[in-house]
Formats: C-alpha cells, sequence, structure tokens
C-alpha cells in the first residue's frame, strides 16, 4: 500500500526560499579587514541570488545541467552563488584554492566548468591558468584585487571577463525557479587527490536537504537563530561542512571571514563579532589557542565549537575547556556530505564521566549506518576493542565518483562495497552504544612485527606534552620490523626538549614496544591543502634524507 503523503521534491530551491522568507532578517556577516565588516540579510541574499540567476542564464547563457565554478574565500557572494547555482537547476563546483594548478586544471576540465566565479584577491591564482582551463567561457569576479592578471590573460582568448555587481546590477531580484527532481546534482567537490586522482563527489538536491536538516539536530550541531556560525571550514572543503544550507533553514547567523584565516584577525573577530559557535579543522585551533594565550582575547561568546577533518588532540579540548570554549568532536569526509559523526556524550553524566565520550569521534546519526570491516571480510563487533576499517551507508553518503561528462559513474573497489558501502579507509573500534574511535587512516597505520601502532594514539599523547605545539608520527620501513614509527615534533617557542625525555613522558602513556626510536625536530608539520598532517609529504622527507 502506498502512502498518502506528499511527495514534495527536497531540494535546495526550498531551503533558500525558506531562508529568506522566515529567516528575512538573518545575516551573513563578512569580514573586510577594515572597520566595518559588510552585513547582508537572508533577504537581501536571497534577492541577489534571484539576480545572479537571471544574469548566469540570460547573459552568460547558463542552461541545463551546467557545471558553475568557484574559486572564492567564505563570504557572502559565495553563499548568494551556493543557492543561486542549484536553484536554477545547474551545478555548483566548488574548487579548493590551495590545490596545486595542475591538480585544478585537472578538475575544471574533467568537470568540464563553463563559468567560475572567482574572488578578485585570488586572481593571481586564476590568471596563469586560464589559458589551460579549455571549457571555460565566463569568469566573473567580486571583491578587492587587480584585475590586471586576468584582464591580460584573456586577452586574445574567447574568454568572456565580467563585473559580478555589474553583471547582477539592475537585473529582477525575483526568478521563476524551476521544480527540480530532488535526485539532480545540485553540487559537486572533489577529493583533494591526496591518493591518484582527484575524485569528483555530486550531492544531490535530497542529500543536501536530508544532511541539512541533520546538522541542525541537538546531537549535531543543533544551532537556531539565537546563533551565529563562525564558519572557518572553507565553502570548497564538503560545503562548509553542511553549514550555509543547514543555516539558512533555521536563521542561524554566519560569520564569514572571507580571506582573513590567520589566528590573530580570528581572533578580532571572534572578540568584536561574539558568534556562539565555530567550525574548523584542528589546526585553525591551534593557531589561535598560541595566539590568545600570548595575547588575550575574550573567546567565551563562542561557546561550542565543532572541530573535524582531522583527529582532535585531546589536549586541545583540554586548553580549550580552560577558557571556556567547548570543542565537539565530529568525523566525516567529503563523501559523506561530510556529517557522520558527532561526539555528544548520552545524557546524565558528569563532566568527568563525559570525557572518555568527547574524545572518541562522536556516535552516528539515523541517516548514516555503519560497520567495521576485518582485514578478512567479517563483520566485527562493537565491542569498543576489535579495530576494522569503518564502512558507512545512508542516504547523504555517496554511492559512486563522477565519470566526466557522458561517461558511467566510477566504482573502485577499494571505495565501494559490492552490497553498497562506502568503503571509508579510516580504521577504529565502535562501542557497545555506538561511538566510533578512529585509530588511523588505513594507508597511515604502523604495522609493527605483525601489530598495529595507532600513529594517532601516539600524536595525541605527544601533543600533551607542554613543550609541544604539534606532533606528527608516520610508519617508516624498518628491516627488523617491517615498519616502526618516526615521530615529527613541533617545539612551542622557546622550548628545548631531548629525544630521551619525550620518550620517557610517552612511555608513561603508551606500551614500551610503540616508542618510536625515530624521532625529528621540524620548524612545522607539513599540511594538505585543506589543513591537515601530510603524512605522504612527511613519509617522503623521510626517504630523501630530509629528517633523522
Ligand atoms: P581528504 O581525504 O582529502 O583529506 P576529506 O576532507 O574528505 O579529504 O577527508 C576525510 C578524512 O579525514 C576521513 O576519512 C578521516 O581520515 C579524516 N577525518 C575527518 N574527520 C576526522 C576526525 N574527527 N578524526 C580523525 N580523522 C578525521
Amino acid at each position: 500500500m502506498l502512502s498518502t503523503m506528499q511527495d514534495v521534491p527536497l531540494t535546495v530551491t526550498r531551503i533558500l526560499h525558506h531562508g529568506m522568507t522566515i529567516h528575512a532578517k538573518s545575516q551573513v556577516t563578512t569580514w573586510t579587514g577594515e572597520s566595518e565588516p559588510q552585513r547582508r540579510s537572508f533577504a537581501e541574499i536571497g534577492a541577489r541570488a534571484a539576480q545572479l540567476a537571471g544574469a548566469l542564464r540570460d547573459e552568460l547563457g547558463v542552461s541545463g545541467d551546467d557545471r558553475v565554478a568557484t574559486l572564492m574565500w567564505n563570504n557572502s557572494e559565495h553563499v548568494e552563488a551556493y543557492f543561486a547555482i542549484p536553484s536554477m537547476g545547474a551545478v555548483l563546483h566548488t574548487l579548493n584554492l590551495r590545490l596545486p594548478p595542475e591538480q585544478l586544471v585537472w578538475i575544471v576540465r574533467h568537470a568540464a566548468d563553463r563559468v567560475v566565479l572567482v574572488n578578485g584577491s585570488l586572481l593571481p591564482l586564476l590568471a596563469p591558468l586560464l589559458p589551460h582551463l579549455t571549457t571555460v567561457e565566463h569568469v566573473v569576479v567580486s571583491g578587492p584585487g587587480d584585475r590586471g592578471p586576468l584582464t591580460e590573460a584573456a586577452a586574445g582568448s574567447a574568454v568572456q571577463v565580467h563585473e559580478y555587481e555589474d553583471l547582477i546590477a539592475g537585473r529582477p531580484t525575483t526568478y521563476d525557479w524551476p521544480e527540480l527532481d530532488e535526485r539532480t546534482a545540485a553540487a559537486m567537490c572533489y577529493t583533494s587527490g591526496t591518493t591518484g586522482e582527484p575524485k569528483g563527489v555530486v550531492y544531490s538536491h535530497r542529500s543536501i536537504y536530508l544532511h541539512s536538516m541533520q546538522i541542525n539536530l541537538a546531537e549535531s550541531m543543533g544551532l537556531t537563530d539565537k546563533d551565529t556560525t563562525l564558519i572557518v571550514v572553507p565553502q570548497f572543503h564538503v560545503n562548509a561542512w553542511g553549514l550555509p544550507h543547514a543555516t539558512f533553514m533555521t536563521g542561524v547567523g554566519m560569520l564569514m571571514p572571507d580571506r582573513f584565516l590567520q589566528p590573530a584577525p580570528l581572533a578580532d573577530m571572534i572578540e568584536s563579532e561574539k558568534p556562539s559557535h565555530a567550525a574548523a579543522v584542528p589546526t585553525i585551533w591551534q593557531g589561535l589557542l598560541a595566539e590568545v594565550l600570548a595575547k588575550p582575547r575574550d573567546l567565551t561568546s563562542m561557546a561550542r565549537v565543532t572541530i573535524g577533518g582531522a583527529a582532535c588532540p585531546p589536549a586541545l579540548m583540554e586548553a580549550y575547556d580552560k577558557l571556556g570554549v567547548r570543542l565537539c568532536h565530529a568525523w566525516g569526509m567529503t563523501e559523506t556530505s561530510p556529517l557522520g559523526t558527532t561526539s555528544n556524550p548520552p545524557a546524565g553524566l558528569t563532566a568527568e564521566e563525559e570525557w572518555p565520550y568527547r574524545i572518541t569521534q562522536g556516535r552516528f546519526p539515523v541517516g548514516v549506518e555503519a560497520r567495521l570491516t576485518g582485514p578478512d571480510g567479517d563483520t566485527l563487533p562493537w565491542d569498543n576493542e576489535s579495530a576494522g576499517e569503518l564502512e558507512v551507508r545512508g542516504p547523504w553518503i555517496a554511492t559512486s565518483y563522477y565519470g566526466g561528462a557522458g561517461a558511467e559513474p566510477l566504482r573502485p573497489e577499494d571505495k565501494f562495497s559490492e552490497d553498497g558501502w562506502l568503503k571509508t579507509g579510516d580504521v577504529g573500534v565502535i562501542s557497545p552504544d555506538g561511538y566510533l574511535t578512529l585509530t588511523d587512516r588505513a594507508k597511515d597505520v604502523i604495522k609493527s612485527g605483525g601489530e598495529w601502532i595507532s600513529s594517532v594514539a601516539l600524536e595525541n599523547a605527544l601533543m600533551a606534552h607542554p613543550d609541544i605545539a604539534e606532533a606528527a608520527v608516520v610508519a617508516v620501513p624498518d628491516e627488523k620490523w617491517g615498519e616502526r614509527p618516526l615521530a615529527t615534533v613541533v617545539l612551542k617557542e622557546g622550548a628545548s626538549a631531548d629525544y630521551e625525555s619525550l620518550k620517557a613522558f610517552l612511555a608513561e602513556k603508551v606500551a614500551k614496544w610503540q616508542l618510536p626510536e625515530r624521532w625529528s625536530v621540524v620548524e612545522s608539520v607539513p599540511k594538505t591543502s585543506v589543513g591537515k598532517f601530510d603524512k605522504k609529504v612527511i613519509r617522503k622527507q623521510y626517504a630523501d634524507g630530509e629528517l633523522d
């Protein structure tokens, strides 16, 4: 028997319409580095999104499922693009501005982007690539920055250059948004290609809608129109973890840092704009911590922070507890939209009892089913001890990668199981009450004499040392054991520590056979394009003899 309920498509258009009417007065505040930030209401964002859609259709000829790329910081124009492009039926393609140029070129061509919206401050990055972006017909520039390099690069080519504000000026502030099939593509995002070529994940209207609803549940981020969220996680990093969409559902104010992502301006914007929530990867919070310890600022408005993208060292959580800021750990990936788990402890516990839950990656929400698969393919129990590869499935989890125009979707065997689960490549354990603890990425785990050593456990233990700012541990080849850990550490300013004392400190926390024999003090840990430890580079530095 079929239900008697309406089958209304779950689309980004509906999120846009809801936000700009019901939460018309909520604001997107963009940091400008000047005395006053730029402020735009959701109603204005909605009107400007309609103008942008009109310009893209009538002036630039965008139609069907054309891909429109953005090479932009987090700012209100980027939010306008987030809603205009999918709502008109086209596909928003956010470009990671920290990728190596050759990968950017590869991605733009693979997605066959016809239009690129770009911030003026990023033209020095885009202009030299323009001759290679063979699918691009239009570039639309917004915000400050010298237009010279782009004008020069476009001269003599077929690419047309437009100013964002000129393009939308005077156009109707309403748009006859089409009724879309909820399963069609709304946005796409490529993984950073740390292993092989980048892979495109294509989000549907439906997956974005359902994911945004989950973000808004109290067991995830649970924000309301009384909140303002500081969205540091870039809009090109898995849709800023879904926050721009989720906030339009509930009227949460957005504070956008634009290009001011260094610790000092972040501390200033928190003190002056008083966001109640923020989201970013651990390296951002490490940097901010050092900044406010050196030059105190009041961060207490920011009662809650969502931290993820890489393991959050427990020592960092403790340090922020002391500042009145509660870090909440979350796990996810590009393929999972990204929300996979959030570490809110169960009810009824004291602060002390909550701690072991807070340092896990968190609990699965209703939309994410999980299982652990052992090395020989068995499904492992949730006993908090049996470690295996995490596999997940659900309505906002990828089932394949984009294969390119007209090509079949890609379903590599190491990423998708035969029965349709996503193989995350993350190794961990799950407790009987559903809390995930990741011990490693499959490719980072250290296989020493038939036993596994968790690089994350060693890093967390080291980062609790008072002299250590950052620590990354990787596997290096070893004749006797196969692999052994190499610890690279960054010392805090003015600190000195010798390897023997660090080893003694570690010995109190981990088994003796896991203690690294190889150590290296480095100036900084190499980071990936989204600010995570780049272990591939560290392994290479070791192989090239650059590390002790
Ligand atoms: P990339 O694979 O290029 O780093 P993603 O942003 O999709 O791009 O990264 C997803 C991966 O990041 C996960 O598979 C996991 O290894 C890691 N990750 C994300 N969140 C956490 C977390 N809270 N703790 C540990 N690792 C995490």
